[in-house]
């Protein structure tokens, strides 16, 4: 199974009219999840043709409002629609004291949908979706910040036929049984273990989500050997200072990350509106070869 990356929000800060604020769109064949919120995703992710329904879970980095501030829309939308399926929400600590409040003074409208909240706490942990497996760990931002990994599960190894055929295994179910990686027991009494027959499972797809974030270890370890890593590239490297300064990196920072993680592609994103995304990636790709620059509605 496959894992498609749409980009929903580009910008850092504020919506420019090229660039939506902070969303990203993780999706598998249906279901998909959200990391981040900014002001606007539900209506980017509509434009995406990506199923409000079908969402199962929303990640969110910080509580910056350019990453956060689309979050009571959506729920909102979400109640609208009637979703009796409880909704999974992870997020730093004050996010459930956040929407208590907004839906106190009525701003929320959540209807009979419960929103589960998992707040993340010092060195993150792991969150299990139906469909995906979702793990956090700490950045270093100006608040209390998480990124996000999100992986699809490992797939069986390959089963090889001829020598399943040959120790008496008929073709049918117990073939798949077999492939899955569990014993099965013949018409005729004997037990054939997968061992020898079934390959070592593969990895499931993976992807990870770093911002907003200085460059720090933590992204490392979440992007290690990730398919894609998302990382936040406020800035040009010129102003690598003021990119720190404000708590972010910039492009050719997310690509030593990506190097060091040994990520198969880079997706930058979270451009300042003063710079061009483009041209931010240009000048990293001396040091991670696969780079792309992300931009609103533009698969991955
Ligand atoms: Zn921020």
């Amino acid at each position: 199974m496959k894992l498609r990356l749409i980009p929903l929000g580009t910008s850092a800060g504020r919506p420019t009219l090229a660039r939506g604020a902070s969303a990203f769109a993780v999706a598998a064949e249906g279901a998909w999840v959200l990391c981040d919120c900014g002001e606007g995703a539900q209506i980017a992710a509509q434009k995406a043709g990506l199923s409000l329904s079908r969402l199962d879970a929303v990640l969110i980095t910080h509580l910056h409002g350019d990453h956060f501030n689309g979050l009571p829309g959506l729920l909102g939308t979400l109640g609208l629609e009637g979703r009796q399926r409880p909704l999974i929400l992870a997020g730093p600590a004050g996010i459930a004291d956040l929407l208590q409040h907004l839906a106190r003074a009525g701003s929320l409208g959540t209807g009979d949908m419960e929103v589960r909240v998992f707040e993340q706490h010092g060195a993150g942990g792991e969150i299990a979706l139906e469909k995906f497996h979702v793990e956090s760990r700490p950045l270093s931002h100006r608040v209390p910040t998480y990124g996000y990994r999100v992986a699809l599960p490992d797939r069986p190894g390959t089963l090889d036929l001829a020598a399943a055929i040959e120790a008496g295994v008929p073709k049918g179910p117990l073939l798949g049984e077999l492939k899955a990686g569990r014993a099965v027991t013949l018409p005729d009494g004997r037990v054939v273990q997968p061992d020898g027959l079934v390959g070592p499972s593969r990895k499931g797809v993976s992807m990870a989500y770093a911002l907003d974030t200085v460059p720090c270890a933590e992204a490392v370890e979440l992007g290690r050997e990730v398919d894609a890593l998302v990382h936040e590239a406020t800035y040009e490297h010129a102003r690598a200072e003021l990119a720190h300064q404000r708590g972010h990196s910039t492009g050719v920072e997310a690509a030593r990350i990506a190097a060091d993680a040994r990520a198969a592609a880079l997706v930058l994103t979270h451009f300042s509106a003063s710079v061009n995304g483009e041209a931010v990636a240009e000048e990293a790709r001396s040091i991670h070869p696969k780079i792309v620059a992300a931009a609103d509605l533009v698969e991955i």
